[in-house]
């Protein structure tokens, strides 16, 4: 079973999974927990590039082949031999966060990013997309808070854009949740923590069973 988190900056993403993970190893089921860009060694070295800047030299084009071939990477490498070894996936993005960050506000054209989704996925989608949506201002001041609460004042550059970007971001999640209800489901990520993790269990318990 593999299930995808996204949403913009400070929707809960981590906190919500982490509950998820939880709850299912209570039950006795191997979870598997991991992120995007990341995930894999090479992943995560590209992650560093990626989120420290160094890649902007080569563009939102070559920046979006680079998120593919750490994604790629990631699927090959530990996505699914867990999920054929019959674990449970639980990622911290994945391909939707493509659509939206390099796709939808890095302007690229949909053909592309269609392309390079499916070379970077390789025939693994999610069984279960969990957006967490949020108004942009609300995910914005969490994502802040939390940069200041770790002594971090430099929140990574992607975190610096404009609350424009943000809330073409949350349009962006609400529409491919509209195009694909039956993989994606919307969660007000502006609901209290437990409330919400009630909520998400409630979409993967009758998923359990296959
Ligand atoms: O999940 P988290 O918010 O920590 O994501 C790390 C950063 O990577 C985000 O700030 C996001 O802007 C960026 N990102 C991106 N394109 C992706 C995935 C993540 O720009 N495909």
């Amino acid at each position: 079973l593999f299930v995808t988190f996204e949403g913009g900056e400070g929707a809960g993403k981590s906190t919500q999974i982490r509950l998820l993970a939880e709850r299912l190893r209570a039950l006795g089921l191997p979870v598997t927990v991991t992120r995007e860009p990341g995930g894999s060694p090479a992943a995560e070295a590209l992650r560093h590039v990626l989120l420290s800047g160094a890649a902007e030299r080569f563009g939102v084009r070559m920046e979006a082949v680079l998120f593919a071939a750490a994604r790629n990477d990631h699927v090959r490498t530990l996505v699914r031999p867990a999920l054929q070894k019959g674990g449970i996936v639980l990622c911290d993005r994945f391909m939707d966060s493509s659509r939206v960050y390099q796709g939808a506000t890095g302007n690229l054209e949909p053909d592309f990013v269609a392309r390079l989704e499916r070379v970077a996925v390789d025939g693994v989608v999610p069984d279960l997309t969990v957006i967490l949506d949020l108004p942009a201002e609300t995910g914005l001041a969490r994502a802040r808070q939390r940069a200041g609460a770790q002594g971090n004042d430099q929140p990574d550059r992607f975190e610096k854009e404009e609350r424009a970007t943000h809330e073409k971001r949350r349009e962006a999640f609400l529409a491919i949740a509209a195009a694909e209800p039956d993989r994606c489901k919307v969660v007000d990520g502006a609901a209290a923590q437990d409330l919400i993790a009630a909520r998400i269990f409630a979409l993967v318990e009758p998923l359990l069973a296959n």
